[in-house]
């Protein structure tokens, strides 16, 4: 981030704006937003400003710049379209260490304006730092269709009821809620709607509720939260309003750092990760976190990847909160096999073809994993297979012994919607080898019996194809080759 967003407060200041065609037009129509006492100088203006000039919303200086207009000035405009006059005032307002803006010349300029959605008093701003001023626009046409017109209008209830909020729910994390709760419910549609009385009504009842529950013992919540794969746009509505809500967020490792963006920034984090036989807080630490940290009254998220019901050992810690009497809420989030299987176009299950999909651990608490293989092994079924990088060789081996075909089809997606992501199809005789000679680490999803052609579908040009190379049926060894990539054909 170069460019630091900040709003200027210019209630009664001076601000100077040097030039009179349409650009400085604009930007004077923004300032009289506010107000600021606004100066423009310039031999000649527009129209608008000089009727603006006459009914006294500007004052008009009907000559050239001088630096000492720049006397008391709180910010600087110059818009005069002349490389020279505008970098005289550019350089005069930096010397005197006033912030400066040159329309269409940042370099110039200290300060850029942003695009605005005005919502007065709520004003969203959005930069791109000069790089994309058309997806700024873009950015503000989306706001504008989902904020609601008269948004400011609970803003400005709000403002007018923040003292009296604050001496009847004296706890800051209480007071909080209280608001979130007001904000969304029917105190925020009433208001919407213009039905002032029933806002009253609804906003009295809500502080009686809030007084009755102050006095009650604190309740705390754990919401064990499904973070999808790693990609934040995969998040649920739901995820992400119960990310705004917690005070404290338990992080897994496969949780995308990115995600967290999307929590308070005041929340406490705490990061409980599990690196595949690295360090680890204990799963009974965690189950104790969770719980001591629900008993302060605390709202606990606890951010799992993919879906918290699958290998997310969410009973665990369903079952700590359950036993301490704290209510326990599941967010579902987006499993890495369907997170990865549509960003490679490969259908999980197929009409009269595949007709069962099973997920299944290639890892196992008591060593080697040991599954009933057969039964994943019928004609009619698919697997993806999580967890299973570090036992690759094992997984194949007791698959081919337990009679799987060795053409079967196996598709690799290593860190899936995340940096890095790379898909890898082959077969299963060739499993142990397309993970070694592709250095393929964890996260990462291996799919069996599931491949594109069978299901009438194009591979996506991105995936590689790897099969490792055969030994020629006679020996020429200055020609053999350890491994290629090259098409399964
Ligand atoms: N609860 C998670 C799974 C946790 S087990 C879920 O529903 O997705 C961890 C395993 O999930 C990893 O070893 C890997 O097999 C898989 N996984 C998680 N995120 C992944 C990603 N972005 N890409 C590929 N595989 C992923």
């Amino acid at each position: 981030m170069r460019y630091f967003p900040l709003f200027a407060d210019l209630a009664e200041a001076d601000v100077l704006v040097v030039g009179g065609g349409e650009a400085a037009a604009r930007k004077v129509r923004l300032l009289c937003k506010t107000s600021a006492r606004i100066t423009v100088v310039a031999e000649t203006v527009t129209e608008e400003l000089r009727g603006l000039a006459e009914r006294g919303a500007i004052a008009l200086l009907p000559r050239a710049f001088l630096a000492r207009d720049l006397h008391g000035q709180r910010l600087v405009y110059a818009a005069t379209g002349d490389g020279v006059c505008d970098g005289a005032v550019s350089r005069a307002a930096k010397a005197r260490g006033i912030p400066v803006n040159v329309i269409d010349a940042p370099a110039l300029s200290t300060f850029i304006t942003p695009a605005i959605v005005d919502r007065d008093p709520v004003t969203v701003a959005i930069g791109t730092e000069g790089a994309a001023p058309v997806l700024a626009r873009q950015i503000k046409a989306l706001l504008e269709t989902l904020l609601p017109a008269n948004l400011g209008v609970l803003a400005s209830r709000a403002r007018d009821l923040r003292d009296g909020v604050a001496r009847a729910v004296v706890d800051p994390r209480r007071r909080r809620r209280f608001w979130e709760r007001l904000l969304r419910g029917p105190f925020r549609r009433a208001v919407l709607s213009g039905a002032q009385n029933e806002a009253g009504r609804i906003l009295a009842a809500e502080l009686e509720d809030e007084h009755r529950l102050t006095h009650a013992t604190p309740t705390g919540r754990v919401t064990l939260i499904g973070c999808g794969p790693g990609d934040p746009d995969l998040l649920t509505l739901r995820a992400v309003q119960r990310l705004q809500e917690a005070d404290v967020l338990v992080v897994d490792r496969l949780v995308d750092a990115k995600i967290l963006e999307y929590a308070r920034r005041d929340a406490e984090r705490v990061f409980v990760g599990k690196t595949p036989r690295g360090p680890a807080t204990s799963q009974a630490e965690i189950n104790r976190l969770i719980v001591r940290e629900a008993q302060a009254g605390k709202a606990v998220a606890r951010l799992k990847g993919g879906d918290p019901l699958i290998f997310g050992r969410a009973a665990e810690e369903m079952s700590a909160c359950q036993a301490a009497d704290i209510p326990v809420e599941v967010v579902p989030g987006v499993t890495a096999a369907q997170a990865c299987a549509a960003r490679v176009g490969l259908p999980l299950t197929l009409r009269e073809r595949i007709r069962q999909f099973a997920v299944v651990t290639g890892a196992s608490a008591e060593g080697e994993p040991d599954f009933e293989w057969p039964a994943l092994l019928a004609k009619d079924a698919a697997f993806a297979i999580y967890m299973g990088i570090g036992n690759a060789p094992l997984l194949r081996r007791q698959l081919l012994s337990a009679g799987a075909d060795a053409a079967t089809p196996v598709v690799i997606v290593e860190n899936g919607t995340r940096e890095g992501e790379r898909t890898i199809a082959t077969t299963l005789a060739d499993l142990t080898d397309a993970v070694a000679q592709h250095a393929v680490v964890s996260p990462a999803v291996i799919f069996v019996g599931l491949d594109w052609a069978e299901a009438g579908l194009c591979r996506p040009a991105f995936v590689i194809v790897h099969r490792r190379a055969r030994r020629p049926a006679i020996e020429r060894p200055l020609e053999r080759r350890a491994a290629n990539t090259e098409a399964l054909t």
